[in-house]
């Protein structure tokens, strides 16, 4: 089939939510994608954070085989080893979690967290309020929806779940007011934010909401949907600051390029939970937790995560050169494998530059180019990848 005729019945029988350039996207290997023509993409997006270990990484592709023709489904109705295995791993990597809750997106993990925190803070003086952040993204459902800070996204769907307080992002002072004043349930932070434009939080930032929910008997949810699972080169970006949050959301890079979503949580968050409370069908089948394992336990290696941190500061390295020449660069900012390019040209119109050279990239917004790469990326691709953005950035 021509790349034309597949883009015309997307065109007729897909909901118009997306807009996607004129290609047809066909295989994949490693950092590359081709097309249907064959021309090949270097591929700075890694499917929205998703595709950490590249384009059919063997690990991946034989751990779905082996699990494929084993089992595929049996629902949450019944014990299945994958799953009680990947939970182990999931708790065993990140301290102070005690326990995993199985979904299937980054959405569902941040709703899942919502209703874990409002079961507890009803239970602990009736709290239901939640603080969340400028510039947040937490998802696109009614509760999910009410927590991420851009209006556009929301206010077509209101009324959305009530009682949402945004706070600026790094501001801490701002945060405990708002605290003291609405005395919320939760608070939810990216320690990276992604889809808001690539801001890092500051450690002292992270530290002091530790505190005041801790002051103030709030629940710490942090977002590890996007930043988590090695991306800024620590397992979880929240380690960085050294504060242990009580909720988790994780979704994009654990199943390696398959749906599962994971709200982590401590044990006083957990103990609270009974059968019936939340649920899914579909949730943490044997294959995806057989794959989200083959990804985590290759990720989940101090060499590996090292080479991650080594990669990320050679790129954010060659982004700063790039900068210092082209001054339709405003500002780089990042951390790991997770980078922004701000800049006064629109992305609009800096993607499809990228396109012509043979380049995926991101945005996060008009303004900001959003570069996630595999975490198997070379310097010789970070090089190649840099020089095509300085071609987008000199003809776009
Ligand atoms: C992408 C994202 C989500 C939503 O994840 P989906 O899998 O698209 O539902 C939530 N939080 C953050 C931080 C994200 O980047």
């Amino acid at each position: 089939m021509e790349a034309q005729e597949i883009v015309a019945l997307e065109q007729q029988y897909v909901v118009h939510t997306y807009n996607r350039p004129e290609f047809v996207l066909d295989r994949g290997e490693g950092v590359w994608v081709y097309d249907t023509e064959g021309k090949a993409y270097l591929d700075f997006l890694g499917g929205i954070a998703v595709n950490a270990l590249g384009h059919c990484h063997p690990a991946i592709a034989q751990a779905i085989e082996a699990q494929a023709c084993k089992l595929l489904h049996v629902s949450n109705l019944y014990h299945t080893a994958p799953q009680a295995l990947l939970a182990r791993d999931l708790v065993e990597s990140a301290p102070g979690i005690d326990r995993i809750f199985f979904c299937n997106s980054g959405t569902e993990a941040v709703e899942a967290c919502i209703k874990f925190a409002r079961k507890y803070g009803k239970a602990n003086g009736g709290k239901t309020a939640f603080v969340a952040f400028e510039h947040s993204f937490h998802g696109r459902s009614m509760g999910a929806l009410a927590l991420t800070a851009k209006a556009k996204y929301r206010e077509p769907f209101e009324p959305l779940m009530p009682g949402v307080h945004f706070s600026p992002f790094n501001d801490l002072e701002a945060a405990v007011q708002l605290m003291a004043e609405v005395k919320p349930c939760a608070v939810i932070v990216e320690a990276v934010q992604g889809e808001g434009g690539i801001y890092p939080a500051s450690p002292a930032f992270l530290q002091g909401l530790r505190q005041v929910c801790d002051e103030h008997g709030a629940l710490l949810i942090c977002d590890e949907v996007q930043c988590g699972v090695g991306r800024t080169g620590n397992l979880w970006a929240y380690e960085a600051s050294g504060v242990q949050p009580d909720l988790v959301s994780v979704a994009k890079p654990l199943g390696g390029g398959l749906p599962i979503g994971v709200a982590m949580a401590a044990q006083r968050v957990a103990s609270l939970l009974e059968p019936g409370d939340h649920g899914s069908t579909f949730a943490a089948n044997p294959l995806i937790c057989a794959v989200a394992r083959a990804v985590l336990s290759t990720i989940n290696t101090p060499d590996f995560l090292a080479s991650i941190r080594a990669k990320g500061a050679y790129l954010g390295g060659r982004l700063e050169a790039l900068a210092a020449k082209r001054d339709n660069i405003t500002e780089i900012r990042g951390r790991g494998l997770m980078w922004g390019v701000e800049t006064p040209m629109n992305t609009k119109d800096v993607l499809p530059a990228g396109y012509r050279e043979g380049l995926l990239l991101g945005s996060s917004g008009e303004h900001v180019i959003r570069l996630l790469p595999p975490f198997i990326v070379e310097e010789g691709d970070i090089d190649e990848a840099v020089a095509r953005l300085d071609r987008v950035l000199a003809g776009a």
